[in-house]
């Protein structure tokens, strides 16, 4: 008899990584795979009292495990005095790092002990940025596959940090090329990407720290990924054929399944399940009231200004945003989470007066449900950090995006975005109102030969990403490959 296959999937545990892993899951069991979803315990908690009520919370809340899919929990070795650092991702990082194998390993092997028809664990699926956990797979004996979040030119770029390194590119010499133009440097050589500005491969590159902790280990992080079985990325062929050939003669498995929030939809539809279900999982509470005040909104007319789950905003940038999307005379829906604004603050640090010169047609929500409300008939334009998820949710939605990269594959993600796409329009770094009011008004005016191109091409990668998740797509048949790889099993 066939043995079902059981994939544990554990994530870095922050909403960018949790929510793309967690549509994977979720694909992966409507394809007959057993599948374990591991949450670091304090995520666990989290999201389990996320639902507010006791009762609810002591069901599970939203992490109601079922036949084949069953949630656990690993500690992460954090203080609490981590846990509110300013440095907190790099604690977390290292704190996984240090502490969180073996728990891994003994959990896999807890539940393939267990009486109850646990299938043994047959693979480990990782998200990017816990690549120790590509060791406890080995000690399994089982393989592993990673689900690097970023686009395939993100990922790319990423590689090539080391060459970059090696080369004298970064780390920059002094604080003075931040800004004198040596990151307009073209950079000509990468297999499988058109020129580009040495600023726009990563953020990385930007380092000052002569030991370049974070250029290194995003760059061991990428390089590790060859100990894998396989890429899984969250793009399909049509968006990134080059760099994807490119990438192909170094990882010879590579599963482009996205976009994940179009593939999670189909399959929700397929199967007529209602809601959510885990893959609407999130960190935050959703403010619902949004989708009531887009309803009441004209076709197109709304931008939709999310900066994603970690970007932190000085008061500066907060303010010549404000009251740049002030002068626009545009509606918008601002997505302001607790943390957006430097010190932990979120719609408490808003300007004075904003509020009030923006009445009627602002929204302030701390967090949305962001792919329907990119999917609402109501939004016309996204203002957006460029993270790779909301950018591929863009892109399903048809939406086309001012773009504010700040951190790792974002720059890449934009100028894909602006340049190859045609569906993106880019803000300055340095954040300036009239700016952004003009750009805002090219956008959601429309009447633009360029805002008509970019609607254009919006529509048009719109009805491709479609197309690679429906049956017999590209993305569609590249989960179907990576399933069977997954039933193979043995390492
Ligand atoms: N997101 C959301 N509601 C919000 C803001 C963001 O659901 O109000 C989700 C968004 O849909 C995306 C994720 O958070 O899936 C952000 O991921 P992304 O890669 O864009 O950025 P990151 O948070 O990693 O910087």
């Amino acid at each position: 008899m066939e043995r079902r296959a059981h994939a544990m999937l554990f994530p870095f545990p922050c909403s960018g990584h949790i929510n793309p892993t967690l549509k994977l899951a979720e694909l992966l069991h409507s394809r007959g795979v057993y599948v374990t979803f591991v949450n670091t315990e304090h995520n666990h908690e989290r999201l389990r009292r996320r639902t507010g009520t006791a009762a609810a919370a002591a069901e599970g809340g939203g992490l109601r495990g079922r036949e084949g899919f069953r949630f656990e929990a690993v500690p992460d070795g954090l203080s609490e005095e981590d846990r509110v650092a300013p440095d907190r991702t790099v604690r977390l990082y290292l704190s996984l790092r240090r502490s969180c194998g073996p728990p891994l390993v003994e959990l896999a092997r807890r539940l393939g002990d267990r009486d109850g028809g646990v299938p043994p664990v047959t693979c480990v699926v990782l998200s990017g940025l816990v690549s120790f956990a590509l060791a406890a797979a080995e000690e399994l004996g089982v393989p592993a596959f990673v689900l690097w979040g970023t686009s395939a030119c993100g990922f790319v770029g990423t590689l090539r940090l080391r060459e970059l390194r090696q080369r004298g590119y970064t780390p920059l010499k002094d604080e003075s090329y931040l800004t004198n133009g040596y990151l307009d440097t073209p950079i000509d050589w990468i297999a499988g990407m058109p020129p580009v500005r040495l600023g726009d491969i990563s953020s990385f590159v930007r380092t000052l720290d002569p030991q370049c902790f974070g250029l290194r280990v995003e760059e061991d992080e990428a390089n590790s990924c060859a100990r894998s079985r396989g890429l899984i990325l969250n793009t399909f062929e049509d968006l990134e054929s080059d760099v994807l050939d490119a990438l192909r003669d170094e990882f010879p498995r590579v599963y482009t399944i996205g976009p994940l929030a179009a593939a999670m939809h189909r399959t929700q539809q397929v199967q007529q399940c209602h809601g959510h279900g885990n893959a609407g999982l999130s960190l935050w509470e959703e403010d619902s009231k949004c989708m009531a005040w887009l309803d009441a909104q004209a076709d197109g007319s709304v931008l939709y200004v999310s900066f994603g789950s970690l970007a932190v905003l000085s008061l500066e940038q907060l303010s010549e945003l404000a009251w740049g999307l002030a002068a626009s005379n545009r509606p918008f829906l601002w997505a302001v989470r607790p943390g957006l604004v430097v010190g932990d603050r979120g719609a408490d640090a808003l300007p004075e007066d904003f509020l009030a010169e923006t009445r009627g047609r602002c929204f302030i929500a701390e967090w949305c449900a962001q792919e329907q409300v990119l999917r609402h008939r109501a939004v016309g334009g996204f203002l957006t950090h460029s993270g790779w998820n909301s950018t591929t949710e863009s892109i399903w939605s048809g939406v086309p995006m001012l773009c504010w990269p700040g951190f790792a594959d974002q720059y890449i993600n934009c100028r894909y975005a602006c340049e190859e796409w045609g569906i993106g329009l880019r803000l300055e770094e340095t954040l300036r109102r009239e700016q952004v009011t003009a750009h805002v008004e090219e956008l959601m005016g429309g009447d633009t030969d360029r805002a008509r191109e970019m609607r254009r091409c919006a529509a048009e990668w719109k009805a491709k990403a479609e197309a690679a998740t429906a049956p017999g797509g590209s993305s569609y048949e590249s989960l179907d490959r990576l399933v069977e790889e997954l039933r193979l099993g043995e390492a």
